[in-house]
């Protein structure tokens, strides 16, 4: 069957661009042959939560162009930034050298940051900074005469990028089992996802079960477990599985119980996603390391950082080279990005974007009504600004056709599975809210109608 769009490209031309991706451009996550009948869309400009084709249709960027846009494509502020910047220094080496836009945005981030993570070390992506954050640890244990605390603990269900050290605390079999030999073991405690709750127990309840099988699992094993990884409230690659805060506080209370080290993954959460600036506010609790990167530039440019206490940071500090944290990545960092991320952290104060976002999620649950009462939807459920259900199907093809059938309503929704979720960029108004929940009903109703 060939879906809706691949025939809507009318001149030669934009036929002939998507061809030549498809053979000069090997696309990420993605089964090549499958665009055989899932046309790619190339996009040309973007303006808010819009994006639009060569031909001019837009779609309206539900998922934030893989979680990273906060404040719309092409923003003027954060433009104007980066022009700016262009005009000064594009980048230059960290390692010897500094420049204004990576001091302020450490001690920016330093101010908003949950306790007190003074210590900025930058990377380029998510999974980096989740390479960094894994050896940082072991390297703390090390120096600190502990060598066999190097085992890493994870939850069910977490993701954490797809380098190898990663892929290893990540628990998402399709990304994950191919490559099984290449990985370090990894026990992954049972995940407080709401979805799994057993006998009727309470989002709360569940939770603190699963902070019992955590307690249970490093009374035993702590001597030689460096950290527990965790993507706080919300599991994002698994289906946006959201969970009870009262676990990070209990995690919080464990790990220093038996002196392991809480690594948040905030890469995806962070900068407001969930309601707060960061989803360990919500517990109260400060991470030992803190990995930011998705929204941090405002989806502008690969940028991540990964934020550590005082403590951690003067156990480096030694006359000894080999004792330093000899890890780099070329465009640590780049000024271009830094700036990006202060514009960024600039449009949360002028926009107001925490209380603002409050009431367009209240605006989104009021609407979303139909959605969450029908009939083939369950569980749906929003934190901050994420909202999720699942679809009741049994066709293995229920994402690519949510996608393809979502261009034709002007939406760009890419399912996880059989959840659709929205993580829309904060900048969407309530028109365009209609449009996405009216559009994802007329999604939902032509895939579940005649039940293929
Ligand atoms: C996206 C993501 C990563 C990996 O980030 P990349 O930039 O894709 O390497 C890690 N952890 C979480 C929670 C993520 O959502």
């Amino acid at each position: 069957m060939i879906w809706p769009i691949t025939n809507n490209f009318k001149t030669m031309n934009n036929k002939n661009l998507l061809e030549r991706s498809l053979n000069a451009v090997w696309h990420p996550c993605t089964q090549m042959k499958q665009h055989e009948t899932f046309p790619l869309v190339p996009i040309v400009r973007g303006k808010g939560v819009w994006l639009y084709d060569i031909e001019g249709r837009g779609y309206l960027d539900a998922i934030s162009s893989w979680w990273v846009n906060l404040f719309g494509h092409t923003n003027a502020h954060i433009n104007a930034a980066i022009c700016d910047q262009l005009e000064k220094i594009e980048h230059v080496m960290l390692a010897g050298f500094t420049h204004e836009p990576v001091v302020s945005l450490s001690e920016r981030l330093k101010q908003i940051a949950p306790g007190n993570l003074g210590h900025c070390f930058y990377a380029s992506d998510g999974a980096s900074a989740i390479e960094i954050a894994l050896k940082m640890s072991f390297h703390y244990w090390l120096l600190n005469g502990q060598p066999q605390k190097n085992n890493f603990i994870s939850l069910q269900n977490d993701y954490h990028g797809e380098t190898l050290g990663a892929l290893s605390v990540t628990d998402v079999a399709i990304f994950k089992k191919t490559y099984a030999p290449l990985l370090r073991p990894c026990t992954h405690m049972p995940t407080p996802d709401w979805r799994y709750a057993q006998n009727n127990d309470s989002a709360e309840e569940h939770a603190l079960n699963a902070a019992t099988a955590l307690e249970d699992y490093l009374s035993k094993n702590h001597s030689e477990t460096a950290a527990l990884i965790i993507e706080p409230l919300v599991q994002g690659a698994m289906g946006m599985g959201m969970y009870h805060p009262i676990y990070l506080k209990r995690a919080r209370e464990i790990c220093d119980q038996y002196q392991v080290h809480l690594i948040a993954d905030e890469i995806a959460v962070g900068f407001g996603r969930t309601g707060t600036m960061f989803a360990c506010n919500q517990a109260d609790i400060a991470p030992d390391f803190l990995c930011l990167s998705k929204g941090l530039s405002g989806g502008y440019l690969p940028l991540s950082v990964v934020m550590t206490p005082d403590d951690i940071f003067q156990a480096f500090y030694q006359d000894k080279t080999a004792h330093a944290f000899l890890h780099s990545h070329t465009h640590t960092g780049n000024a271009l990005a830094c700036r990006a991320a202060l514009a960024t952290l600039e449009l949360f104060e002028q926009n107001q974007a925490l209380e603002s976002n409050k009431s367009k999620a209240e605006y989104l649950n009021k609407i979303a009504k139909p959605l969450a009462t029908h009939p083939k939807v369950k569980n749906f459920r929003n934190c901050g600004m994420i909202w999720a259900f699942e679809v009741e199907t049994n066709d293995a093809d229920f994402p690519e056709k949510c996608f393809a059938t979502g261009l034709t309503q002007k939406l760009l929704l890419r399912p996880l599975g059989n959840t659709i979720y929205f993580m829309p960029p904060y900048v969407i108004n309530e028109q365009e809210m209609d449009l996405l929940v009216n559009g994802t009903l007329h999604v939902l109703n032509t895939l579940t109608a005649n039940n293929r």
